[in-house]
């Protein structure tokens, strides 16, 4: 039998998301509570066939369009293969397989927990063992959310969102996530907050003290209402139906109404998997009076563990 491992890894959300002035070195400082929520892809790797001199990927959607994946070495799963066998000093030649369950370009990070996914199972594979700290590193050289995926939980994001502490968090959150049928570039929505922002000076990043209580006490009112992201006036500026979305989300019996990271996958906080039905049933109805196409909401759990290594065949 062919050597095989399996990785699953979850989408991530932002609990608040500040975002300071844009640095000279083109990054924006950022000050975040991440929470690993339970949806999940996963990633399939293998040793190349024999005769093979590069790393290959395919990809498989879940229910999710992945039109827009890289197939090709420039895959964030793939890069991150390719640096872990830089710092081992030799060519770890793979073929990855990706299936995805996170949207693709919804601000839930789907490639870096791929990326973080991919460096957690060639380690396996390759049985190298590399120390976590050294993993940590080259996951925060991948990319901003790339070393939370590794770790999950609830943490504190600081730097460009590469320096993770975990925070204390009690109890379980339920979300209803309704993604958007179109991504939103990343790079677009922090160059529209530029744009938004122009002229104004932004204060330095800081996450809220209410949240830290909020979460330390496992209340979900006070989570509700400490919930943020300086990103969403400019996700919503370039996709102006979240717009109706929001406000119904904080109308309804939902806790909170959130735009996921740079969006435009927007998130609502419930008491359980049946308060997340109704609230699902309530933002229907309000897509529907505003002529908006709502695709299938996703009831997810949070926190949950980080990139997680399910199977081994040697
Ligand atoms: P983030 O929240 O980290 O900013 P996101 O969730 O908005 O990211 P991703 O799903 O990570 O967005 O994908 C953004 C883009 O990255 C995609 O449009 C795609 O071109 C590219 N990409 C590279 N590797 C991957 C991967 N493994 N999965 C998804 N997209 C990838």
């Amino acid at each position: 039998m062919t050597a095989e491992v399996r990785v699953t890894t979850p989408a991530k959300i932002n609990l608040s998301l500040g975002v300071g002035p844009v640095r000279p070195d083109g990054y924006h400082p950022l000050a975040t509570v991440y929470q690993a929520v339970s949806m999940y892809d996963e990633v399939v790797l293998r040793p190349a066939d024999r005769g093979s001199t590069a790393i290959t990927v395919t990809v498989s959607g879940d229910g999710v369009d992945v039109t827009d994946v890289p197939c090709h070495e420039d895959n964030l799963a793939a890069r991150a293969v390719r640096l872990l066998g830089e710092h081992v000093g030799r060519e770890l030649l793979v073929s990855l397989h990706l299936r995805k369950r996170i949207p693709v370009a919804g601000g839930l990070a789907g490639g870096s927990s791929d990326a973080a996914a991919a460096l957690l199972g060639a380690d396996a594979l390759f049985e190298l063992h590399t120390p976590r700290a050294e993993l940590a590193a080259l996951a925060a050289e991948l990319g901003s959310d790339v070393p939370f995926c590794l770790t999950g939980g609830t943490a504190m994001g600081s730097g460009r969102g590469e320096q993770v502490t975990s925070v204390m968090s009690r109890g379980e959150y339920w979300w209803l996530v309704v993604p958007d049928p179109d991504g939103l570039s990343t790079a677009a929505v922090y160059a529209e907050l530029d744009r938004l922002r122009a002229g104004r000076s932004a204060r330095p990043p800081e996450v809220p003290d209410a949240l830290l209580a909020a979460l330390r006490a496992g209340d979900i009112e006070g989570l509700g209402r400490a919930l943020s992201n300086d990103l969403a006036p400019a996700a919503v500026s370039l996709r102006p139906s979240l717009a109706p979305l929001l406000r119904a989300g904080s109308e309804c019996s939902a806790h909170g109404a959130l735009v996921s990271g740079s969006g435009p996958t927007t998130l609502f906080l419930c008491e359980s998997p049946d308060h997340a039905e109704q609230v699902g049933e309530a933002l229907a109805a309000v897509a529907g009076r505003n002529g908006l196409e709502l695709a299938p909401p996703v009831v997810a759990r949070g926190p949950v563990h980080g990139a997680r290594v399910t199977a081994v065949h040697r």
